[in-house]
């Protein structure tokens, strides 16, 4: 494989890019400013969908091996959301932000990716074969050459800066603190919406408390000046006037602060971005993580695939194409919950509403598969009213097209039984050959080195008998076998667009 990638952030979108980079074969460099992991966690949960990500590869095991709680509850603008009617695949899981990333660092270096903690990205120049990146540490600076930079480093990205990307948003800031404090035993908190922000407290272990808070009209302060718990506790006493008592902080407090805002284009020529760096938005319905686990997944095998040359034209700026509008929606509906908790006179009439709303199981579902990413579909542009040319069957437009593969158990023909999450665990793309003989796999020969034919039984609920699954877990093409060999709109146009011409006999 020729080719070096740098990212620039070893937070949950930087490592898990890394590691889909090192599966890939793909020269890997993680400059993280950081010298050492805090082990603090923003993120207390995972959502459902970027559990499924995870499982895709091995670090889905070893989260799972920990035996992660299922947390039934979330909310909406502080509407909260009886979750507990949906599936429980859709439900967040309790894994601190610090383990995600631990289990993700210990993936991508058991690939071959090399993170170089204590390195501050301060200076990117691209040219027509490559990108010079700069970077900083306690040893002075030094240069780094490579094909790509993708910046994964966060909401105040340096490198969407230093390469000039343009970003949409509302520039309106807001002033945040959180941290684990330990608390007296018998304290009461008054948690929840108040008039001119957000208080919460989650009990997070014995006598540990997770508190943030949130006022909506007050400037921020710049986090280089560390939060004190008198700030803390003063912040407190504005949003619910009232008094509390704090013991000691586990860590230390950090404020947050980010603007909405989106980069209007997620490449620019050879430096990309990816979770935080290409959308930032308010923290409320868990979800930054889980874009940028995804935007990782959606960018890692296209990356690899333009490196090795066997990319159609086109095919990296796919992930702009895709993802771009998962992460306004992302931004969006950050934004809507904001709107409908402050003012908080201003909005009670339209709370009050909302408030009815949300006790429809479908209103429930629609937020929470919106929040999660559950019911994220993916164009397929050869996809149009009939997968097959003119000379070929009609068929219809499979349901499946475009989503993320039902997890189906599999049973191959010398009776493994597998997963399809299994089959992908390679990071290529899969044809699922359900169709019992009908298909002649031989006609998908030219895409071996690429595309592994996985033939089995399936348990139910998929009726197409030949899926194309890309290597993040999306349907390409599904249908019936006699379509499969169709010359045009067949799955051999959905290979070719994929994953590049075949390889000659
Ligand atoms: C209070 C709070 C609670 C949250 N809770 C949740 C939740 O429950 N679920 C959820 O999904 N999301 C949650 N989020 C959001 C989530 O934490 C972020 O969306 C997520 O961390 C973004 O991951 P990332 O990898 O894109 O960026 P980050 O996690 O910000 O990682 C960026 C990395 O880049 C490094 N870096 C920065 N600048 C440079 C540079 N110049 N050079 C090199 N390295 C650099 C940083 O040190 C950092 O390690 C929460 C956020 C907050 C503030």
């Amino acid at each position: 494989m020729s080719g070096t990638v740098v990212v620039a952030g070893a937070g949950p979108a930087g490592l898990m890019l890394a590691g889909e980079l090192g599966l890939a074969g793909v020269e890997t460099i993680v400059v993280e400013r950081a010298a050492e992991p805090d082990g603090q966690s923003r993120a207390l949960g995972l959502h459902a969908r970027a559990l499924e990500a995870l499982d895709l590869r091995g670090p889905g095991d070893t989260i799972r091996a920990g035996d992660p709680m299922p947390w039934p509850r979330t909310h909406f603008a502080f509407h909260w959301l009886d979750v507990a009617k949906l599936d429980e695949r859709e439900y967040i899981v309790v894994v601190p932000q610090a383990r995600t990333e631990q289990v993700l660092a210990e993936h991508a270096v058991a690939h071959g990716v090399d993170i170089r903690r204590g390195q501050e990205v301060v200076g990117v120049e691209q040219d027509e074969s490559g990108v010079t990146v700069t970077v900083r540490s306690a040893a002075g600076e030094e240069t780094v050459r490579a094909d790509f930079l993708v910046g994964c480093d966060g909401g105040n990205s340096a490198v969407a800066r230093l390469a000039g990307f343009d970003f949409q948003g509302d520039g309106k800031t807001y002033y945040g603190l959180w941290g684990d404090v330990e608390v007296p035993e018998g304290e009461q908190f008054d948690a929840g919406l108040h008039p001119t922000g957000l208080f919460g407290a989650i009990p997070i272990g014995p006598g540990l408390v997770r508190i943030m808070t949130t006022e909506f009209d007050r400037p921020s302060v710049p986090d280089e000046e560390p939060a004190t718990p008198e700030e803390l506790r003063a912040s407190i006493r504005r949003i619910t006037g009232k008094e509390v008592k704090l013991g000691e902080v586990r860590g230390r407090l950090h404020r947050f602060d980010n603007a909405t805002k989106q980069a209007e284009q997620y490449r620019k020529g050879r430096v990309l971005l990816a979770g935080d760096a290409a959308h930032a938005h308010f923290p409320s319905g868990a979800q930054g993580l889980n874009t940028g686990i995804q935007d990782a997944l959606n960018l890692g095998w296209k990356l690899a695939a333009h490196l090795r040359g066997d990319a159609r034209d086109g095919l990296l700026d796919t992930y702009h194409d895709e993802r771009h509008p998962v992460g306004r929606r992302a931004c969006l509906n950050a934004e809507a919950q904001v709107a409908l908790m402050y003012p908080l006179d201003r909005v009670a009439p339209l709370r009050e509403l909302f408030g009815g709303l949300v006790g429809f199981t479908s209103v429930t579902r629609h937020l929470n598969d919106m929040v999660t990413g559950i019911n994220t579909v993916y164009p397929m542009e050869y996809a149009g009213q009939r997968m097959t040319g003119d000379e070929g069957p009609s068929v219809p437009v499979s349901p499946l097209l475009g989503r993320r593969v039902p997890d189906l158990t599999l049973t191959t023909a010398d009776g493994e039984r597998t997963s399809v999450a299994r089959a992908l665990r390679a990071g290529r793309g899969v044809v699922l050959d359900l169709s019992q003989g009908a298909a002649r796999p031989d006609e998908w020969r030219g895409w071996a080195d690429r595309v592994d034919v996985v033939s089995a039984e399936a348990d139910g609920q998929v009726t197409e008998p030949v899926l194309l699954i890309r290597p993040d877990g999306y349907v390409a093409w599904a249908g019936p076998a006699d379509a499969a060999g169709a010359p045009d709109g067949g799955l051999r146009t959905a290979l070719t667009t994929w994953f590049g011409e075949p390889s000659p006999a």
